[in-house]
C-alpha cells in the first residue's frame, strides 16, 4: 500500500479504481508501418468506433438539452464520414506508409485549418470539430479514453490537470473521485468538486502508472492510497457509512424553512452549472437557483449555441424549477473558461482582461442572442438574470441600451417575451465601492466572492503558489459586503451571495447577522447551510 498526500478540497471518502486521465496534447509521433493493409484497418476500426460513440453520446444530449442542442453530435458523425477526410487519411497512410494516428492527426489539422481560413462563420466554426472528431479517433487508436465516463462503476480521477471543459464533459454519477497534481483550491474544478459533492485532492505526484489500480481517497486528511490493504479498506467503509448516515440526519431538514429561531427570513438557494445539476438542487430541496452560470452552455457546445438552443435550456430550468426563483447569470467566459470557437487571445492576465460583460458589451451580436433566449424564456417561470463583473454605471447604461434592441426586435417580430428582474454581480471592488450609486439601476446585488477575493486581494484563484494568500475570510471581504448590504438595503433592494463563501458552514452565522438576504450554495450544502440558520436565535 502506498500513501500520497496533497490538499483537500472536498471532505468525503471513495473507494474504487484509478482512471489516469492524460489529455491527447496533439505531439502525435510518426512511425514507418510495414503492413499498410493492417494500419487501414486499424483507422476504419477507430473510426467505427468513434462514430458509436457519437451515436451514443448524441441519445445522451437530446435527453439533457433536446434535439437541436445535441445535433452537434450528428455533425461530428456526418464529418467523421465525409470522402476528403477519408482519402486523405488513407492516402497518408498509403503513400508515406506512416501510422493512423499521425495520418488522423495530419488530416485533422489540415482540414481545421482550411476551415480556419474561411469567411463564412459557419465553416470556422467548423475547424473546432475537425478538432474534436480527429482527437477522438486518435484517442481510439491509441486505447485512450477521450470521454471520460466509459467505465460502468464510478472511478477515482487522477490527472495532471483538469479543465473546467473537461469536467463538463464527464458524466458525474461515474466520477468517484478527483486527484490532480496541478489546481488551485479556489479552481472551477474545485468548485465542481465541492458543487457535485466529490471528494477530491490537488497537488498530488500522479503516475500513470496508477491506471487500473485500487485505490481510496480520503478527503478529509488530503491523502490518497494505492493498493490499500483489506484493514484501510474496512476502515475507510466506515467512515462512509457515518458520512451516509449524517447526510441522513440532514434530510430531516427537508421541506423545512430556511429561518432563525426569531423567524427572520434568509432564502436558501444553489449554484448550478447545468441542467443535469437541477436533480441535485431539488433533492436538496433549494428554495430556487441562486446561480446558474449559463457560460457552461457554450463550453459544452462546439459552436456558438443557437438562441432557440438556449431559449429551450433556460425555459426547461424555469419549468424544472416551478415557480422557485431562477437566476441565470449572462455569460461569463474568458480567464479559465476559454472555449476555442470564441477565438480569445491569450493575453497576459486573462483574469483581468477580455472576459464576461466586457465581451458581450464589445461583442454584441453574441449577447443579444443569449438575451432573446432569456426573454423568451422568462415567460415560463419566475425568472431573473443577473451580470457579471461589472465595473461601472455605464456599462449597465450600455446593456441597458442592448435591452431596448432586443425588445424593439422580438416586439416587431411578433415574439413573447418578459423583461425578468436583473441584478447586478459585486465581483470588482469597483463594484463594491460604488455600490450606492450600482443600487439604484439594479433589482438585486449578488456577490461574487470568488472573484471579489482575487481582485480586491490581488491574488488569482488560479495559481496554486498563492493559495495562502487568497483568504476570502479577509477583514477587506467582509467590509465590502457589509457596504454593499448597507447599500442596497438603503434603496429597498436585497442582496445574495453566490461565491463559495456562501456555502462556508464556518461564517454562516456571521452573515446572517451582517443582513444577508440570500445564500446561493453548492447543493449538497443546502440542508447543512439551513440546520446552521435554523439554530440561530
Ligand atoms: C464569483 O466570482 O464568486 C462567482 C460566483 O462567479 P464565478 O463563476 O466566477 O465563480
Ligand atoms: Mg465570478
Amino acid at each position: 500500500m502506498d500513501k500520497y498526500t496533497g490538499k483537500a478540497l472536498y471532505k468525503g471518502i471513495a473507494i474504487g479504481k484509478v482512471l489516469f486521465y492524460k489529455k491527447d496534447n496533439g505531439d502525435i509521433k510518426k512511425s514507418a508501418v510495414d503492413d499498410i493493409n493492417g494500419e487501414l484497418a486499424r483507422y476504419e476500426k477507430a473510426k467505427e468506433m468513434s462514430i458509436n460513440q457519437l451515436r451514443e453520446l448524441h441519445k445522451k444530449a437530446v435527453k439533457e438539452v433536446g434535439e437541436t442542442g445535441a445535433a452537434v453530435f450528428e455533425v461530428h458523425a456526418m464529418m467523421l464520414q465525409d470522402e476528403d477526410y477519408n482519402d486523405s487519411i488513407r492516402n497518408i497512410i498509403i503513400g508515406q506508409k506512416a501510422n493512423a494516428e499521425f495520418a488522423v492527426a495530419t488530416a485533422g489539422n489540415n482540414f481545421a485549418k482550411m476551415f480556419a481560413g474561411m469567411e463564412d462563420a459557419y465553416f470556422k466554426a467548423r475547424s473546432v470539430d475537425m478538432e474534436d472528431i480527429s482527437d477522438r479517433v486518435i484517442s481510439n487508436l491509441t486505447g485512450r479514453s477521450f470521454e471520460i465516463t466509459l467505465e460502468s462503476e464510478p472511478v477515482i480521477i487522477v490527472a495532471s490537470e483538469i479543465t473546467p471543459s473537461e469536467t463538463v464533459r464527464m458524466d458525474k454519477n461515474k466520477v468517484a473521485a478527483f486527484v490532480t497534481h496541478h489546481g488551485s483550491s479556489n479552481s472551477h474544478t474545485a468548485v465542481f468538486a465541492r458543487t457535485l459533492g466529490i471528494p477530491a485532492i490537488i497537488g498530488v505526484n500522479v503516475k500513470e502508472e496508477w491506471d487500473g489500480k485500487n485505490a481510496v481517497v480520503d478527503g478529509y486528511t488530503g491523502t490518497l492510497f494505492i493498493n490499500p490493504d483489506e484493514d484501510l479498506i474496512k476502515h475507510m467503509s466506515l467512515k462512509q457509512d457515518k458520512d451516509a448516515s449524517d447526510r441522513h440526519i440532514l434530510n430531516e431538514y427537508i421541506g423545512q424553512d430556511t429561518v432563525t429561531k426569531r423567524g427572520r427570513k434568509v432564502r436558501l438557494y444553489n449554484n448550478i452549472g447545468n441542467i443535469s445539476d437541477i436533480d441535485s438542487a431539488i433533492a436538496n430541496d433549494a428554495e430556487g437557483i441562486g446561480l446558474f452560470r449559463s457560460e457552461f452552455v457554450y463550453l459544452e457546445s462546439s459552436r456558438f449555441p443557437t438562441e432557440d438552443e438556449q431559449f429551450r435550456i433556460y425555459k426547461k430550468i424555469c419549468e424544472r424549477m416551478g415557480g422557485r426563483k431562477v437566476i441565470i447569470r449572462t455569460l461569463d467566459i474568458g480567464a479559465d473558461k476559454k472555449v476555442g470557437y470564441f477565438n480569445l487571445k491569450d493575453e497576459e492576465n486573462p483574469a483581468m482582461g477580455y472576459r464576461a460583460i466586457r465581451i458581450c458589451l464589445k461583442e454584441p451580436e453574441i449577447f443579444k442572442v443569449q438575451l432573446r433566449a432569456l426573454f423568451r424564456a422568462a415567460c415560463y417561470g419566475n425568472l431573473s438574470i443577473m451580470y457579471p463583473m461589472i465595473t461601472s454605471v455605464n456599462e449597465i447604461l450600455e446593456i441597458r441600451k442592448l435591452i431596448d434592441e432586443v425588445k424593439t426586435e422580438l416586439k416587431k417580430e411578433g415574439i413573447s417575451y418578459r423583461v425578468p428582474g436583473q441584478g447586478i454581480m459585486v465581483e470588482t471592488p469597483a463594484s463594491a465601492l460604488i455600490s450606492d450609486e450600482l443600487a439604484e439601476y439594479a433589482d438585486f446585488f449578488n456577490i461574487g466572492t470568488n472573484d471579489l477575493t482575487q481582485y480586491a486581494l490581488a491574488a488569482s484563484y488560479q495559481n496554486e503558489k498563492i493559495d495562502d494568500f487568497y483568504n476570502p475570510h479577509h477583514k477587506a471581504i467582509f467590509r465590502m459586503i457589509q457596504m454593499v448590504i448597507n447599500n442596497a438595503h438603503k434603496r429597498g433592494k436585497w442582496v445574495g451571495i453566490c461565491g463559495e463563501l456562501a456555502s462556508d458552514p464556518s461564517v454562516t452565522k456571521r452573515l446572517v447577522r451582517m443582513g444577508i438576504d440570500e445564500l446561493s450554495v453548492a447543493p449538497v450544502m443546502t440542508l447543512k447551510i439551513r440546520k446552521i440558520i435554523r439554530g440561530m436565535e
